[in-house]
């Protein structure tokens, strides 16, 4: 099959919700990704943060391959290994106390909005199920997270939604008294808003925020979806903020691939969620579980180093190159926001970027690049050298 053929047949067979860029990704190795024809590109973007270890990682297929051999699922009426390894993994490293899993960050968000509300319903009974969320924010394409999604454009077509959200202006404690009141239970934010256009929370914000969930036993979720596993330079981002979250989402890069996505709960949380009251069907498979923990595995202390000299490195470079339609950039480790600037819009500069063989993302009104966190220095510096050619 070609190219053509592929469009032709995704034309005719599949629901038409994605724009599209006129590109297929047939295979790829290390950050490197081939088409159908054998057109190379670099890839700054992941999989949309996914492909945390990048590609054709071998132990990454073993672990998948031999766990799909032994057993590719079994159902949570039981116990079984894979699971409960990566969950103490997970603890171990966040300092949190218990996880759930799921399969996407839309369904961790739901989950972490069912902790927070029942956490509530539990200690004070009915009528404190409101939950702050911040403008610009994103929390997923669920009736409830798109509710939660603090975006009037994602606020259409889809009535009645959820109850029971009230929004804030980022960095600002003002905002938040404004939409406080008797019937909140919890704020939701992203520590870095992804979607929103890579903007990170000021750390002062965050820490007056904690303090003020603490007065007033509000629970603070973090949506670490697109934050968590790596992306920043710490396994969560919160452990470079100084706050323990009562519960924090992660999904994307988790499996490097493999869909999953879960809840991780202070040691105050871990029990509110009891037998009956939540469940997934594939929600910690055994494969995903496994692959999972090849991907913990790999993002070790020298790694997750290296993801902050990475990402320095390569907004240092782009900053040095002067370029008219670029601007300043902002980020935390491999997650980094580049202002675009001139005639032509984020939408434009990436897809005249990905024809010249570098993927890459675009969030709000910004370039978004999201490299796998394994990227070599060669294959920066190769992204690094198109970038410079096509936006001269
Ligand atoms: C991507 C994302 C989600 C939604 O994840 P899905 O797996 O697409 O459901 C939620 N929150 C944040 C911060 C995200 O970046």
């Amino acid at each position: 099959m070609d190219h053509q053929e592929l469009v032709a047949l995704d034309h005719q067979y599949v629901m038409q919700t994605y724009g599209r860029f006129d590109v297929d990704i047939d295979h790829g190795q290390g950050a490197t990704l081939y088409d159908l024809a054998g057109k190379k590109y670099i890839d700054f973007s992941s999989g949309i943060g996914v492909n945390s270890i990048g590609y054709g990682n071998q132990k990454w297929a073993e672990a998948i391959t031999q766990q799909a051999m032994k057993l590719g699922h079994s159902s949570n009426l039981f116990y079984s290994q894979p699971y409960a390894q990566l969950a103490r993994k997970l603890c171990e490293r966040s300092g949190m106390a218990a996880a759930f899993f799921g399969n996407s960050g839309a369904e961790a968000n739901e989950g972490m909005i069912k902790l927070a509300r029942k956490y509530s319903y539990d200690k004070y009974g009915k009528g404190r199920g409101t939950i702050l969320t911040l403008r610009n924010s994103f929390h997923g394409r669920t009736i409830t997270t798109l509710t939660a999604t603090g975006q009037d454009v994602f606020h259409n077509y889809f009535f009645p939604f959820t109850d029971g959200f009230r929004y804030a202006q980022a960095g600002s404690m003002d905002a938040i008294q404004e939409v406080a009141g008797h019937d909140v239970c919890a704020v939701m934010l992203e520590l870095v808003q992804g979607e929103g256009g890579v903007l990170p929370m000021d750390p002062a914000y965050i820490h007056d925020l904690a303090v003020l969930c603490a007065e007033r036993d509000w629970l603070l979720l973090v949506d670490e979806v697109q934050t968590g596993i790596g992306r920043t330079g710490t396994l969560f981002a919160f452990q470079q903020y100084g706050i323990i979250p009562d519960a924090v989402s992660f999904a994307k890069g988790v499996a490097g691939g493999l869909p999953m996505g879960g809840v991780l709960a202070n040691e105050r949380c871990r029990d509110i969620l009891g037998p009956g009251s939540h469940a997934s069907t594939f929600g910690g498979n055994p494969i995903c579980a496994a692959a999972a923990g090849v991907v913990l595995d790999t993002l070790d202390e020298d790694t997750l180093v290296q993801v902050t000299e990475k990402g320095s490195y390569i907004r240092t470079r782009i900053e040095q190159m002067g370029l008219s339609s670029l601007g300043t950039t902002r980020g935390l480790g491999l997650m980094i926001g580049v202002e675009v600037k001139g005639e032509e819009s984020n939408k434009e500069l990436a897809a005249r970027l990905i024809r010249n063989g570098l993927l890459v993302l675009t969030a709000g009104k910004a370039l978004r690049l999201l490299p796998p966190l394994t990227i070599s220095m060669e294959e920066i510096d190769q992204g690094l050298a198109i970038l410079k050619e096509t936006l001269v």
